[in-house]
C-alpha cells in the first residue's frame, strides 16, 4: 500500500467514526507523524492531501525543514521539547502539541517575545499519570492553562494527550473521555469556549478518539509503515 492509499483509508475510517457519533469526517484534522521518515515521505504524504505534518524530534525537524519536506502542509511539533530546544521549534512550526510543564510554557513565552511573535499551542495532559513521560496532571491543567492565559505570546488552542501504551480498549477509553471532559471544562471556564483542538488518538485508537471527541488524530505508522529503530 502507498502512502496515498493508506491516508484514504484512514480519511473513511475517520469518515466512519465520526459519523457513529453524529459528526463529519471533514471536522477532523489527520495529522501525519512523520517521524523517521523521510522528506520524500513527508512530500507524498503532502501530495496525497494531509492536513498537516507532526514531528518529534527537533534535530529531524531541523533538517527536513531545510529540505523544504513540508511546503504545502502546516507543521506542528508533537514531542517532548526541552528547554533548551525551544528557540528551534519557536516560530519554526504552527502549533506546539506538546507542552507539559510551567517552565516549558514559560521559555516559549520568552523566545515567542524575543521574535515579536504569538507561538499557537496546545497544553498535554499526563492523564495516566506516567512517571516517565511528559504533560500536566489533570489536577495541574486549570492552573497550567490559567497561567498561559497571561502570557503574551502564548496562544492556547486546546489539549493533547498519550494515554498509557499498555491501557485496555476500555481502560483507555475512560482516559480519553476524563481529556475531554477537561478541554470542556477549561474551554468553558477559562477561554470563553473558543478553544479549538482535542489532539488525541494514534494509529491504533484513533477512531475511539474520534468517537470520545477527540478532533485532532495523530497517525503514524498506519500512513508510513512500521518505523526501524536503530538499536
Ligand atoms: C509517533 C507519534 C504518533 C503516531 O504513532 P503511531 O502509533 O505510529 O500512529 C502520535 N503522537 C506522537 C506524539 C508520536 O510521537
Amino acid at each position: 500500500m502507498s502512502i496515498a492509499e493508506n491516508i484514504a483509508a484512514i480519511r473513511a475510517r475517520i469518515d466512519a467514526a465520526a459519523r457513529e457519533v453524529g459528526r463529519s469526517g471533514d471536522d477532523i484534522i489527520l495529522v501525519g507523524a512523520s517521524k523517521m521518515n523521510d522528506a520524500a515521505a513527508c512530500r507524498e504524504a503532502i501530495a496525497a492531501g494531509i492536513d498537516v505534518l507532526g514531528e518529534n524530534r527537533v534535530q529531524e525537524m531541523t533538517a527536513k525543514l531545510a529540505d523544504n519536506a513540508y511546503e504545502g502542509a502546516p507543521l506542528h511539533f508533537i514531542g517532548h521539547l526541552q528547554r533548551n530546544k525551544v528557540r528551534q521549534v519557536v516560530g519554526k512550526v504552527d502549533l506546539i502539541q506538546s507542552v507539559g510543564s510551567e517552565a516549558l510554557l514559560l521559555e516559549i513565552e520568552k523566545e515567542a517575545a524575543k521574535q515579536s511573535i504569538v507561538q499557537d499551542i496546545l497544553l498535554e495532559v499526563n492523564i495516566g499519570d506516567e512517571e516517565a513521560k511528559s504533560g500536566f496532571a489533570a489536577e495541574a491543567l486549570a492552573e497550567a492553562a490559567a497561567l498561559a492565559r497571561t502570557l503574551p505570546h502564548v496562544r492556547v488552542r486546546g489539549v493533547m494527550t498519550i494515554p498509557p501504551a499498555d491501557a485496555t480498549r476500555e481502560e483507555n477509553m475512560v482516559y480519553l473521555r476524563k481529556v475531554q471532559a477537561l478541554y470542556v471544562d477549561i474551554n468553558e471556564k477559562l477561554y470563553d469556549n473558543k478553544l479549538e483542538y482535542i489532539s488525541m488518538g494514534m494509529s491504533g485508537d484513533f477512531e475511539d478518539a474520534i468517537r470520545a471527541g477527540s478532533n485532532m488524530v495523530r497517525v503514524g505508522t498506519a500512513i508510513f509503515g512500521q518505523r526501524y529503530y536503530a538499536k
